[in-house]
Parts: C-alpha cells; sequence; structure tokens
C-alpha cells in the first residue's frame, strides 16, 4: 500500500505549529507539509484552556508572531481573542487545508539509509492506526500533557463534598455567582482566576503554600496605542515589539545581576497597590529571586484590587485536611468553601508523549543534548519548539521556524539529505530548562540537556539568538550534514 509521503510533517496546530507551517509556506514553497494535530481545533493552549479570566501573562506584541501584526487594543489579551488570532491566520495564509486533525502522533522511526521519519499516529476519531513518512519531522507539540493537570496529594480529599476543579478541565456548567471559592496555588493560573472568579463569587480565597512574585502591568501599551493612531500596522508593530523585547531583557539582566534591588522594587510597587497594614512580605515576597520562577503579571493590578476591595483574600499556609464543607489549615484556621479550584500546574511531557527511534534505536530523550534548543543531538532531521521560559513563547518559535527554513533550504542547495546535530565533548551539561518552578523540577530528569556554550546553550536572549538563528552560519562544530545511502522508496506525495 502507498504511503503518505511530505517533506515535512509539523506535529500539533498550536500558535508554534501554525507558525512554523506559514513560515515555510513564506520561505520554502515548494515544499509538500502536512500538520497532525492530536484534537478537534487549532489554538492548543488557548482552545484547551477555558477558565474564568483566561488571558495571557505576555504582552501580544511579543506573544504574536513576527509576521502578522496584533492589532487588538489589549496588550494583554483573553484566551478568545488569541484563539480567533491563531486560527485567522491560520486561514489567512491557508495552512488550515493542510491539517488533519484527531490524529495523535504516538511514535516516529527514522531511518538514515532512505533518509526518512516513518511516523505513526493514532486517529481519535476512527480508532485508525495512521502511517505517514517525511523528511524532516518538525515538532510544535507544546510542553505538557493536555488529558491530565497536575494535582498533588490533598489530604481528606475523599471528604470533601463541594464541587473540585483543575483549571486544565473547567467543567462548563460550573456556576460559581455567589458561591465561596477557594483556589489552591499561587502561579499565572491562579492569580488570573481570582480576580476573575472574585467578580461574581461571595468570596474567593487564594490559598498558596509560599508566595510568587506578582508584578502589575497596564493592560493597553501607551506606546501601541500612540502609534497605532498615526502608522499603518505593518510600521508599528515591530517598533512596539521591540520596545517590549529590549525592556524585557533588561528586567531579565536586571533581576539577574542586581536580584535584591528587583526584589525591593516588586514589593513596593505590590504594597503600593495592597490595603494600609497589608502583610506584603508574608503573602508577595517569595524566598527565592526574581525569574528563578517566571514572575506573574496581573492586568492593572486587578488581583491587588480584588485583595483591596475585600472580595479576595490571599492566605498563605499549608493543608491540614479538606474537611466535609472546605478546609483546615496548619494554622488551625478553617476555610470554607463550596467550589475549591486545584490550580497547581502542568505536567511536563515532551512531543506528547511520542516516542523517537534513530536507526532501531529507541532515543532516551535525557541522554541528548539541544542543539541551539531547537534540534536534538544524535537525531537527525528533527526539530523541536520551546519558547523562552523569561519571554513571549512565539519570540523563540518564529526564530526556530525561520531556522528550519534556512537548514532546509541549505540541504537542497548542497545536495545533501540529512542535518545530524552532535553532543559536545564535554560531561558538563545542565538540564534545558533553568527555571525552579515545581512542574519543571518534577520532569526535569526526563528531558534533553544542554551544554556549556554555544551552539549547545540557550541564552534565553533573544537578541541574540536572532543574530544566531537569522545570521549565524548553519555549519558549525555542533552539526553534520551529509547524504543518504540508499535509494528512497516509493510513496504518494500529499500537498
Ligand atoms: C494557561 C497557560 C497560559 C500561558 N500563557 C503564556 C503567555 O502569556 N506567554 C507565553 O509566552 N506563554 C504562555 N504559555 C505557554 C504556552 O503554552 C505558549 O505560549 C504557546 O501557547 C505554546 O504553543 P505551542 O503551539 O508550542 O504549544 P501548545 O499550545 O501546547 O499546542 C500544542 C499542540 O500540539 C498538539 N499535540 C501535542 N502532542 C501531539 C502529538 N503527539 N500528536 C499530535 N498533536 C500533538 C496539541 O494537541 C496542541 O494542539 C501559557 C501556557 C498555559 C498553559
Amino acid at each position: 500500500m502507498a504511503i503518505d509521503h511530505v517533506d515535512v510533517l509539523i506535529v500539533g496546530a498550536g500558535l508554534s505549529g501554525i507558525g512554523a507551517a506559514v513560515h515555510l509556506r513564506r520561505n520554502c514553497p515548494d515544499k509538500t507539509y502536512a500538520v497532525l494535530e492530536a484534537r478537534g481545533a487549532i489554538g492548543g493552549t488557548w482552545d484547551l484552556f477555558r477558565y474564568p479570566g483566561i488571558r495571557s501573562d505576555s504582552d501580544m506584541y511579543t506573544l504574536g508572531y513576527s509576521f502578522k501584526p496584533w492589532t487588538a487594543a489589549k496588550a494583554i489579551a483573553d484566551g478568545d481573542s488569541i484563539r480567533d488570532y491563531v486560527n485567522d491566520t491560520a486561514r489567512e495564509y491557508g495552512v488550515d487545508e493542510h491539517i488533519r486533525f484527531h490524529h495523535k502522533v504516538v511514535r516516529a522511526e527514522w531511518d538514515s539509509g532512505t533518509a526518512r521519519w516513518t511516523v505513526h499516529a493514532h486517529r481519535a476519531d476512527t480508532a485508525e492506526d495512521v502511517v505517514l513518512t517525511c523528511d524532516f519531522l518538525f515538532t510544535c507539540s507544546g510542553y505538557y500533557r493536555y488529558d491530565e493537570g497536575y494535582t498533588p496529594q490533598l489530604p481528606g480529599v475523599e471528604r470533601y463534598t463541594g464541587r473540585l476543579v483543575h483549571p486544565q478541565h473547567w467543567p462548563a456548567d460550573l456556576d460559581h455567582t455567589g458561591k465561596r471559592v477557594v483556589v489552591i496555588g499561587s502561579g499565572a493560573t491562579a492569580v488570573t482566576l481570582v480576580p476573575a472568579m472574585a467578580r461574581q463569587a461571595a468570596h474567593v480565597t487564594m490559598l498558596q503554600r509560599s508566595p510568587t512574585y506578582v508584578i502589575s502591568l497596564p493592560s493597553r501599551d501607551p506606546l501601541a496605542d500612540a502609534l497605532r493612531r498615526r502608522l499603518p500596522a505593518k510600521a508599528a508593530y515591530p517598533i512596539v515589539r521591540w520596545k517590549n523585547v529590549l525592556l524585557g531583557v533588561a528586567n531579565f539582566q536586571l533581576s539577574r545581576r542586581a536580584p535584591g534591588v528587583v526584589k525591593a522594587l516588586l514589593r513596593r510597587a505590590a504594597k503600593g497597590k495592597l490595603p494600609v497594614g497589608y502583610d506584603v512580605d508574608r503573602h508577595f515576597s517569595p524566598r527565592y529571586d526574581p525569574w528563578d520562577q517566571r514572575l506573574c503579571v496581573v492586568p492593572d493590578g486587578d488581583l491587588f484590587a480584588a485583595v483591596k476591595s475585600g472580595r479576595a483574600a490571599v492566605v498563605t499556609d499549608t493543608i491540614d485536611t479538606f474537611t466535609e464543607h472546605g478546609l483546615r489549615l496548619a494554622s488551625g484556621e478553617e476555610l470554607p468553601a463550596d467550589v475549591v479550584v486545584t490550580a497547581t500546574g502542568l505536567n511536563l511531557l515532551a512531543f506528547g508523549g511520542m516516542t523517537l527511534s534513530v536507526d532501531g534505536a529507541d532515543v532516551d530523550l535525557a541522554d541528548t543534548v539541544a542543539y541551539k534548543g531547537m534540534m536534538l543531538s544524535g537525531v537527525p532531521n528533527f526539530a523541536m519548539t520551546i519558547g523562552y521560559t523569561n519571554a513571549s513563547w512565539t519570540l523563540k518559535a518564529d526564530l526556530v521556524a525561520t531556522y528550519v527554513c534556512r537548514l532546509l533550504r541549505h540541504l537542497d542547495a548542497t545536495g545533501q539529505q540529512i542535518v545530524t546535530p552532535l553532543a559536545p565533548d564535554t560531561a558538563d551539561l545542565e538540564p534545558i530548562i533553568d527555571l525552579k518552578s515545581g512542574y519543571v523540577l518534577r520532569a526535569v530528569d526526563q528531558l534533553p540537556k544542554q551544554g556549556p556554550a554555544a551552539p549547545w546553550r540557550l541564552h534565553q536572549n533573544y537578541p541574540r539568538d536572532v543574530l544566531l538563528m537569522r545570521h549565524g552560519r548553519l555549519t558549525d562544530e555542533g552539526v553534520r550534514f551529509s547524504r543518504a545511502t540508499a535509494p528512497t522508496t516509493p510513496a504518494t506525495p500529499v500537498a
């Protein structure tokens, strides 16, 4: 039976997968491609998460694509607007016609002889197993498990008679109007949920074990508003984008070089927005340094305003046990709750659980070293999209897609078929993700490593990566280009 073949197979139709397909269309128009998507919709994260208030915590001038200006009024945007933006992009560039929905990729096998990947997918809609081949496999599959969010052990939870929900699986029928709500967690999701739910709930408590840095930013960008009135969107967008990139880099560098100064600034800013006499140190002054974990952004200080109004409160304590009608804390305090939301995070998962093999040998990701943060040592013709931890995801996703297109053109121009990253000759390796957040620490042992220096080092620095990936050399000590050794088997090309 003939097997479908494409030049490039993209896994995932989220923000990154749609972006990757557009880059491919624009920069390698002769390449055939398909996008395999496990779910029945475009948008990934921005389609999956449906909890109240779901929004970005990056500004959309950097979370948007380099090629498609973000033109909506708000810089920090709600989930629906982001989903629409990704869908509009897919339609505008004709990428939607290349997506095969309900195709979950489970395994990909590389064969050096034919210089091809054989990709196995399972169709959720028909229960069929599907096989495709491709020359280049480009994973844009996000970084976490879609079917299950992370919930820690909750003592006594079986006794609780109220509603227990995880933000990743928000029940469409949940009406929290007039209800007493407890949100367990202190990350981006918790700080989003608390002010959003406080609008209708009787009261919302954010219960955290330890505090997180929370910073208020305006939901509208004054420079973007001013430029929008004077310039066409295509001219205004890159200016605002670069302004935000440079501000982000400056903020990160200052946090790394003078953490004490940034700590003090964040504390002072929070204090100014909270009621007089509020215990800022207990609830908003973490023990770790800024950017050891991601900073949480709240637009227009909405979390602080909810606390100030008395509609929401922050409690820093640990759970002794769930009771029938709420929670008892280690301090002995009781928190009555009709609804408890476990905003306790994600389960990290590479490639949506897809496994890889190279010439018959299974790839253990923990044994690989990331090359330029986007390919894996010993894994040919393969790229992955992992965004920045200290800046918008899409900034890196755009660069990865640009680099893949450069690689594909280089292979064609030199008459070669295979590009294989090599591991650095050192044992001085570190985890690929440098955050100390719980969800990272729980999985970091299973992930690829990074090396001590370029091209194996992740600098988490967009301007530097622009030079490296848009303009830097394709041939360096970290990569080998070669030719296929056996004639390719016939396959049916698909557009
Ligand atoms: C609640 C939330 C808020 C966030 N806010 C921000 C923010 O403000 N700024 C920021 O920079 N980042 C943010 N992030 C990170 C966010 O995930 C990225 O911004 C971005 O959406 C990632 O896009 P992606 O396409 O790479 O991955 P995803 O959005 O996760 O999409 C991956 C797609 O791949 C599909 N897929 C996965 N595995 C397979 C497989 N094996 N076979 C077929 N299909 C597969 C999935 O079904 C999904 O559609 C947030 C994340 C979450 C969870």
